[in-house]
């Protein structure tokens, strides 16, 4: 918790459950990306925290943005952001959203189909495009599946088709999988982009960027590697496969800019036992799966929690949230353990919450408002 959230909490007593985020924070974390990659531009990814605060720092720290929809297009060029610095990054673009964000001057695309290059060839004619590729999205505790990427043989195909169409073929782009705790699935993918940079030369086609995406880990209840650990990781890489001719290097952090510059604070409703004599106490909170915390499904993003009973004895606990949908559990095979002493009417802090939250809130289902969000 950083000392503008401490006093923020302390002095404005929020109702709960609200996200409380320090903008200082997401400029110190921008400066130590920009610091671990010197040479590659910073594309935020809109989606792991849209709000207007975070967005307008950025902008004045020189930030480029990655953004999934026309909507997010508009949230940055709102925030004062100039079209030319926003990458339309989602390879499934409706027709409607291209001509909006090429009409706005959005000038830079992702694909990773034939069917989507057709569609920006016809509504975003002359625009840089990136293809992207299907990489291993090992060692990611949230993995983006094979849902986003296509194989070296058909971006090939592709980077050939792009230009043929009136199209600029700029670069290939990966995503390693968000919450990446490794520096070698970058490396790997890094290998799979030079070589096809290297063969699509030999036909012709010069590319010029490559889009590293984003993944970059935040500490949660495990350890990962320092943010210089994967500059160093990705610079040897590059050098490796590229040697002196680097191309433009583009990334795309979400999580690592915003998630530990916020917390969630939240209210214990309930702490039960199943029965009489069961070890394991149930912790009912005022936020879940729907209330944001939608991360936690399979138990995969681990967030710590602070209580107001920290250092004294503990007990495994299993802890859900206040809907009453059977799947609203955050934890209950994670070995979670709380304070004995924790009761009804304590405040928690889910820390490390400022990334894929507010977005996540359900609308009102079971009546709970989406989730109240201060930004210090
Ligand atoms: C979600 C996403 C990102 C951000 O990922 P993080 O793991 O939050 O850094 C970057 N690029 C693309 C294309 C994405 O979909």
């Amino acid at each position: 918790m950083t000392p503008k959230i401490a006093q923020f909490l302390r002095d404005r007593q929020p109702a709960t459950p609200c996200l409380v985020l320090d903008v200082d924070r997401v400029e110190e974390n921008f400066r130590a990306m920009k610091q671990a990659l010197p040479i590659a531009q910073i594309y935020y990814a809109v989606k792991a925290n849209p709000a207007p605060p975070i967005l307008q720092r950025l902008v004045k720290l020189g930030s480029c943005f990655d953004a999934a929809g026309i909507e997010e297009i508009e949230f940055c060029l709102a925030a004062g952001a100039q079209p030319d610095w926003i990458s339309f990054g989602n390879t499934i673009k409706k027709v409607s959203a291209i001509q909006r964000a090429y009409a706005a001057g959005v000038s830079l695309f992702a694909f990773d189909s034939a069917e989507e290059l057709e569609k920006l060839a016809a509504h975003a004619p002359g625009s840089r495009v990136y293809c992207r590729l299907l990489v291993e999205n090992e060692g990611a505790d949230w993995p983006l599946s094979r849902k986003f990427g296509t194989t070296v043989e058909t971006a090939r195909d592709l980077m050939i088709r792009a230009g043929r169409i009136g199209l600029d073929p700029f670069g290939l782009s990966f995503h390693v999988g968000s919450q990446q705790t490794t520096t070698s699935s970058y490396e790997a993918a890094i290998g799979k982009v030079g070589m096809l940079f290297t063969d699509l030369k030999e036909a012709g086609v010069n590319l010029r960027m490559v889009n590293l995406g984003g993944g970059f880990p935040v500490r949660y209840s495990s350890e990962v590697p320092e943010i210089d650990r994967f500059g160093d990781a990705i610079m040897g890489a590059m050098t490796k496969h590229f040697g002196n001719a680097l191309p433009e290097m583009l990334i795309e952090p979400g999580r690592f800019i915003v998630g530990n510059a916020g917390l969630v604070q939240a209210e214990v409703v309930l702490v039960c036992r199943k029965g009489k004599d069961d070890p394991v106490r149930w912790v009912y909170l005022d936020i879940g799966r729907f209330g944001g915390l939608a991360e936690t499904e399979g138990e995969a993003i681990k967030y710590r929690i602070a209580t107001p009973h920290d250092g004294m004895a503990t007990g495994p606990v299993a802890i859900a949230g206040p809907t009453c949908d059977g799947a609203d559990i955050l934890y209950e095979k994670s070995n979670y353990r709380m304070p004995l002493a924790l009761s009804c009417g304590d405040k928690v802090e889910v820390l490390d919450a400022g990334a894929y939250v507010t977005t996540y809130a359900a609308q009102r289902f079971n009546g709970f408002l989406p989730l109240a969000e201060h930004y210090v």
